[in-house]
């Protein structure tokens, strides 16, 4: 039926289009921003406010970004945004890691083996440089297409000279306080990128390595085993699954509480753990077997400890002696309870070895090539050396078993190759020397607020466990370890003159000066070796480790750049989980180390970004999800609101269809706001609002009650980085909205006279609404709230000294609410009351749906209801009157009875339906419109009145 007083009524009208298209009108927007310097614009506004330090951790400049930078990108841009919106001053310099080894090997590779050869070291650093750079602008670029507000034109780099210098300040500090030292050390080195690596470097994978047990030869039998009637050789049986480092061999290891005994068996006598005999005579394959036993037949069995200092001939260097020792890290779950030790090969070797005084012998150079020392094995790589190793042991009669085994072993991250654990010549950070461990500890657990709370023992458990932080590479493109040595004697130069030398000449020409100047060209003339007076002095080679550099950003870009408005320490940090390996561990080591305190006040770790079924993304499974294709296939906003939905403590699903879903959310906040400027075209805030709060009708109070709720709710979530509280409540308010009070609102909206009091009274809620849903929704959905800020309704879009973004309009506070709200005790009334005629409506709601099951009524404006209701509950209904139950269930007529339980009764209302407002109302009330309703006529009156 058509309705010929259409034109009498208040449809909505509004500029805000029910598409978004955010792949094209988002960049437009990112433009307009550009333009408008929103980022400054927003300092500008809050530069009296608390500074609210987010310090960017950097991401490595190779490659494009993928989903994991944008996730965390986006999470940091919602911490700014909301603290800004709080009024928070919040200066964002985003920074890039830019040297280190991923960027040097891909130079390498792209020059290829022959030009390599050719250039010198300046020319590589400038071709890594020029690299670096080319990824800083891609990622840049990236970045700023999800919406981040930074100081994009001004980020830190870790090539520009007044960060580079940033490092030697803190080595000085820290090489002066005795913290740094040279030192000869197992770490894992990698003989592909011939260099060493940190724990953090390394990743675990599956490889398969031979499994072998040897015999290594006593020097005599003991003296417990001869008693008892052995005779002959004896000899202790190990298990090794690394048989190239047996030639480094210097201990056997025992467990030192343990029980062993002597095996006799293919005619040799052999020590090893009791507990482990069976296991081992069935990998040796031994038909026939037993142990040496006492006369009452029970087996000899001795302590590990006891057999301690018993000597034996060493496997491959049989020129050498070892002894046997004893450790807390030989454990009785695999093996023989006795383990070969190489203190140059291992971090457990190498602790035993301290304490046991054995040497640390290193027969493998850094290509991985076994040297002279290893004996007849000398010019072997170590997987080379394996098989010929094997084979040797076999002729000389001392292999007992061989198998292969695939075992968890650490690779390098880079070239995924298997790394092995070798003594070098390293620079380290000593954990202990300073109590930087304690100290470390001290402050994580007492001064640092962590997010979630659990990650305080993550990041904890590490600091406890770490070694010495090995901090040199043998690389080029890096930060030197700014210390000489003497070229007539080796000592070590490295005063505070010397650094402060450095620290100047880093800072005018960068790091680039120190291969390409004399020490003599910047050093004072006072500067000479202590031990023999030389001024002959020649720089160190190694470089810094990329952690400790992205780890010195507190100084390089906190304190060296404070005049941005930036501070240390800063109030967060927010990176990957992974981080507590990395970069929140490295920042905080060289901070307490040079400075007693932590680098930030509180640091917050997201997961990483999984597939839907919870998988790695990976090429070969081709799940990945490139942030460039959700950007034309969805838009940052959508993107943005996923960031928002999940728990980013955990790690995190993510796939098209995810995004589907994240789309129709999205969508049904768009469609709220477009209800809202719909309806509210014709309303001029300080012409039209209801100022006193009495004057609203039951429903619009307690629709203002919900907001005010709303907003202390998102304020508490922002504060405590719940962001996906934010999205729940902002979610749950704008569905619940539209379903019911929206829902209700309609008719008032359109039927009422444009002026009238019932309408404006809802268009007052539906305003307050708007003005707080956009200022709580523009931190996450950056680009639709400004554009429904440019659509607000014209008499406040042409408000005098309106800002140009949502992002400048400040926090809705709910004091500034017009009307004002009544005092809590009123609220709390309202929200009981309502709390029972929801309950009642969602009663009525179901007997409606069945009444059009049933096909009893079309719709629910042709219902009757009569509701039955406890005496309390009708006496509720009754005070707050049946016309307000009408509107709120769209209904004819309600009547209510008392009785015991809470029912519905449908039945089609009598009476005609108003031809303008579709309600069962009499009709006729206004005699000058006989044929409309009451209200209706009294609408078109007013109409008529107004031409
Ligand atoms: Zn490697
Ligand atoms: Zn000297
Ligand atoms: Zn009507």
């Amino acid at each position: 039926m058509a309705n010929s007083y259409k034109d009498t009524m208040n449809l909505p009208q509004t500029d805000f289009s029910m598409r978004a298209n955010l792949p094209q009108n988002e960049p437009k927007r990112l433009e307009k921003w550009a333009q408008e310097d929103i980022y400054g614009k927003v300092l500008e506004k809050n530069k009296d406010g608390k500074p609210f330090i987010l310090h960017d951790g950097p991401p490595y400049a190779n490659g494009p970004i993928h989903i994991g930078h944008s996730f965390n990108k986006i999470l940091k841009d919602f911490v700014n945004k909301s603290h800004a919106q709080r009024g928070f001053y919040t200066p964002y310099i985003p920074g890039w890691d830019c040297h280190g080894q991923p960027i040097e090997h891909m130079v390498e590779v792209t020059l290829g083996p022959e030009k390599m050869a050719a250039i010198d070291q300046p020319t590589l650093r400038r071709l890594c440089r020029e690299w670096a750079k080319r990824y800083v602008n891609i990622q840049r670029e990236g970045f700023k297409r999800l919406g981040v507000n930074g100081d994009w034109e001004h980020p830190y780099l870790t090539f520009t000279p007044n960060y580079e210098s940033g490092n030697v300040e803190v080595f000085k500090d820290m090489y002066l306080q005795g913290s740094i030292y040279r030192g000869r050390k197992p770490i894992h080195w990698c003989s592909n990128c011939h260099t060493a690596l940190a724990e953090a470097e390394i990743e675990y994978s599956d490889e398969v390595s031979p499994s072998i047990f040897v015999n290594f030869k006593l020097d005599v039998m003991p003296g417990i085993f001869e008693a008892n009637g052995a005779e002959g050789a004896a000899y202790v049986l190990i298990w090794t699954t690394t048989p190239w480092t047996l030639p480094a061999n210097a201990a056997v290891s025992l467990a030192p509480d343990a029980a062993y005994v002597m095996v006799q068996a293919e005619g040799k006598n052999m020590i090893m753990a009791k507990d482990l005999v069976e296991q081992v005579a069935q990998e040796a394959g031994w038909a026939d077997w037993a142990l040496v036993s006492d006369a009452e037949g029970n087996p000899v069995t001795v302590a590990g400890k006891q057999l301690c200092g018993l000597t034996y001939t060493c496997p491959i260097r049989q020129d050498l002696q070892g002894s046997l020792i004893y450790g807390d890290h030989v454990t009785l779950d695999t093996g023989t309870g006795a383990v070969h030790t190489a203190p140059g090969h291992g971090q457990d070797d190498y602790l035993v070895g301290l304490e046991f005084d054995i040497p640390v012998r290193m027969p493998v150079d850094d290509n991985g090539v076994l040297t002279a020392e290893a004996g007849p094995f000398e010019g072997l790589s170590t997987d080379d050396a394996n098989p010929k190793i094997i084979e040797w042991l076999r002729e000389q009669g001392t292999l007992v078993a061989e198998k292969k085994i695939n075992h968890s072993y650490p690779h390098c991250w880079r070239c995924h190759k298997p790394v092995i654990f070798r003594a070098t010549e390293q620079w380290f950070v000593s954990m202990d020397e300073n109590a930087l461990r304690e100290d470390a500890l001290r402050i994580i657990n007492t001064d640092v607020e962590w997010v979630p709370a659990w990650a305080k023992n993550r990041i904890g458990s590490m600091v406890a466990d770490r070694p010495d932080w090995c901090i040199s590479r043998q690389r080029s493109w890096g930060v030197p370890i700014p210390v000489f040595r003497c070229e007539k004697c080796g000592e070590v130069v490295a005063t505070e003159e010397s650094f402060d030398a450095v620290i100047k000449l880093f800072d005018q020409e960068g790091a680039d000066a120190w291969f390409t100047k004399k020490p003599s060209e910047y050093l004072p003339r006072t500067v000479c070796c202590e031990k023999c007076g030389s001024h002959d002095l020649v720089p160190e080679k190694d470089i810094l480790d990329v952690w400790w550099e992205s780890g010195v950003s507190h100084t390089s870009v906190l304190k060296h750049r404070a005049a941005e408005g930036v501070h240390f320490p800063a109030d967060l940090y927010l990176e990957g989980s992974d981080q507590h390996r990395g970069w929140f561990q490295s920042s905080l080591l060289t901070s307490v180390g040079c400075y007693g305190v932590a680098p930030y006040k509180s640091v917050m770790h997201c997961g990483f970004t999984m597939d839907e079924q919870g998988r790695k993304m990976s090429k070969s499974l081709g799940n990945g999800v490139d942030p460039e294709e959700v950007m034309s296939t969805f838009g940052a906003d959508v993107l943005r609101l996923w960031v928002s939905s999940v728990d980013y403590s955990q790690d995190v699903s993510i796939s098209d269809n995810i995004l589907k879903q994240v789309s129709d959310a999205y969508r049904r906040i768009r469609n709220t706001f477009r209800f809202l400027l719909g309806n509210l075209d014709d309303f001029d805030f300080e012409r039209d609002a209801v100022t006193n709060f009495d004057d609203l009708e039951p429903f619009d109070r307690y629709v203002m009650v919900q907001l005010a709720d709303l907003v202390k709710e998102v304020e508490n979530a922002y504060e405590t980085y719940r962001f996906n509280g934010v999205y729940r409540a902002i979610y749950d308010f704008a569905n619940e909205l539209s379903a019911v009070y929206m829902d209700e609102a309609k008719d008032r909206l359109y039927a009422e006279a444009p002026n009238s009091p019932r309408r404006r009274a809802v268009q007052t809620v539906l305003m307050n609404v708007l003005e707080a849903l956009v200022r709580l929704v523009a931190p996450i959905l950056s680009f639709t709230a400004d554009e429904v800020w440019e659509c607000y309704p014209p008499a406040e879009r042409n408000r005098e000294g309106r800002p140009f973004s949502a992002q400048l309009a400040g926090w809705p506070h709910v004091r500034d609410f017009v009307p004002a709200l009544p005092d809590a005790q009123a609220q709390e009334q309202l929200r009981a009351d309502f709390a029972q005629i929801m309950a009642v409506r969602d009663v009525v709601t179901k007997a409606l749906e069945d009444a059009r099951t049933a096909k009893v009524i079309n719709k629910s404006q042709e219902a009757a209801i009569a509701l039955t209701a406890p005496a309390d509950v009708a006496q509720l209904l009754e005070r707050y009157g049946l016309p307000m139950l009408e509107e709120l269930f769209i209904v004819a007529t309600v009547r209510v009875e008392e009785g015991d339980q809470l029912s519905a009764a449908v039945s089609v209302a009598e009476g005609e339906k108003c031809p303008r407002c579709w309600n069962i109302r009499a009709l006729g009330g206004n005699p000058s419109h006989p044929d409309v309703c009451e209200r209706c006529g009294d609408a078109l009156d007013a109409l008529e009145a107004a031409e």
